[in-house]
């Protein structure tokens, strides 16, 4: 069962059929990609690439990439994606850890060299439980481990997603997320490549680019930062978003702000759901019924969900789209597993009595301040509800006294006293924060992740005497 077998087998019986439009008015069919991805397969073959080797891929979002992942796919090597934006230094440590047959920074020379091969069509058999691509997690904190990820979870998931999604052979997909990523590599790509339909290939997000193709396109997934710029943006009308049958969320909490905005704004709810590197997608809002501002949703068929302590705890998942371990890591493998086989995913959430999954926090992220527990998700979501607040991240510095002092970065405009004093009215004293700091962004990662390590080093020493 090799993953590109089953994604080709669904590739539309007209080929000629457009598989990614550029917006330059350009088209790429589903026949030239199906004769670039031979192509490539037989530059990887002429290169010495086996089953089970790895090939590196740090190089920029283009048609030759994506047919790269589908060539490496189709002879059993094991794609490894990694962030264009990682340093030489950086790398150094991926390239140790992978130790790949082939590692390409720049994809022009390959795919040059790959135009010189007759296709090669020949499919390499693979079981389910094959690694086919492994997958650093962007890691916010510690070191990044490979995640491996089967030709079994990537399928499973795609089908599960398809089904949730009402996704069809009618859509058009906004593509327009990095592919070196779960969100925009597997999760977007494979939707569409899965129903034979097209795609809206850009090679960036820019709000302007997104919205003269919103008209054209039925489906967008996206990270929060998407759909905050596209608000920001005075073109993002109603008529805009009109032709859309669904605008997807992941990666990165939506705050409930956003959602409530877009509703205002363009009259759709964005669905949100939640996924990981190691799981591909978990959970997701329902695309018919009621999308929840702020929960995750319920669990995808076939995924096992639940939640380690009383009410709120680490949530804990079993499934088909769960990955087998992090690459040449089995202790940090094991200690991630519970004996009984659930994956520890290190987010800390509830479940309501409808089953909805409510995420409030990282089990990393845990302030622990004069002995209490304080999850920061719960101080964020109080201070971004106050006047002038747009966002907030909220962590933990030494503190003398508490070990930990409640330190709140914010978004907006006002007086630290004053919030301070409205945020008392909600919460505990010893959870309200010690002091609130005004910014004008936060760091984020690639995916829109809130860097708090960043933040943590930045404000280490605020309470030093
Ligand atoms: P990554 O492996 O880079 O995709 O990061 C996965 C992490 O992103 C998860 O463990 C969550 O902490 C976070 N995440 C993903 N989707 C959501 C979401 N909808 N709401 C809140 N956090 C999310």
């Amino acid at each position: 069962m090799n993953l590109y077998a089953l994604i080709q087998s669904r590739f539309p019986s007209d080929r000629s059929k457009p598989c990614l439009m550029l917006p330059d008015g350009r088209a790429v069919s589903y026949a030239m990609l199906e004769q670039g991805v031979g192509r490539a397969a037989a530059k990887l073959r002429a290169d010495g690439v086996k089953p089970g080797d790895r090939v590196a891929a740090q190089v920029e979002k283009s048609v030759g990439t994506l047919m790269l992942y589908l060539a490496t796919l189709q002879v059993g090597a094991i794609y490894a994606p990694l962030n264009t934006a990682y340093t030489d230094a950086e790398l150094d440590y991926f390239i140790a850890d992978l130790e790949p047959r082939l590692t390409i920074r720049d994809i022009r020379p390959f795919a040059g060299a790959s135009h010189a091969f007759e296709p090669d069509f020949v499919i390499t058999p693979r079981e389910a439980g094959d690694t086919a691509a492994i997958i650093y997690t962007s890691g916010t904190t510690g070191r990044s481990k490979g995640a491996m990820l089967s030709h079994g979870n990537l399928a499973s998931n795609a089908e599960a997603l398809i089904q949730t999604w009402g996704y069809t052979a009618d859509d058009v997909l906004l593509h327009a997320l990095p592919i070196f990523h779960v969100h925009g590599l597997f999760i977007s790509l494979h939707c569409a490549l899965m129903t034979g339909s097209p795609m809206i290939w850009l090679a960036k997000f820019d709000d302007a680019e997104v919205i003269a193709q919103l008209p054209r396109a039925t489906v967008m997934m996206g990270v929060p930062t998407f759909y905050t710029r596209l608000l920001a943006n005075p073109d993002f009308t109603r008529e805009a978003a009109s032709h859309m049958r669904v605008f997807i969320s992941g990666s990165a909490p939506l705050l409930e702000g956003t959602f409530a905005e877009f509703e205002a704004r363009t009259g759709q709810r964005i669905l949100e759901r939640y996924g990981m590197s190691e799981a591909i997608i978990i959970t997701s809002n329902p695309l018919e019924g009621d999308r929840v501002p702020g929960s995750v949703g319920l669990p995808l068929p076939g995924v096992e969900l639940r939640i380690a302590g009383d009410e709120v705890g680490v949530i804990e998942i079993k499934g088909p789209s769960v990955f087998s371990g992090y690459w040449r890591n089995p202790e940090k493998t094991a200690e991630e597993f519970t004996p009984d086989g659930f994956f520890k995913t290190g987010d800390v959430g509830r479940r309501d009595a409808d089953g909805r999954v409510w995420i409030t926090g990282r089990a990393k992220d845990l302030i622990i301040s004069g002995g209490y527990n304080v999850y920061p998700k719960e101080i964020e979501l109080v201070l971004d509800a106050l006047p002038g607040v747009t966002e907030s991240a909220v962590i933990g510095v030494p503190h003398p006294d508490f070990g930990e002092g409640v330190v709140a970065v914010v978004i907006g405009a006002g007086v630290e006293s004053a919030l301070i004093a409205a945020a008392r009215e909600k919460l505990a004293a010893f959870k309200t924060p010690k002091r609130v700091l005004f910014v004008d962004e936060l760091p984020r990662n690639a995916m829109g992740k809130v860097q708090k390590n960043l933040l943590r080093e930045r404000y280490r020493d605020m309470f030093k005497t």
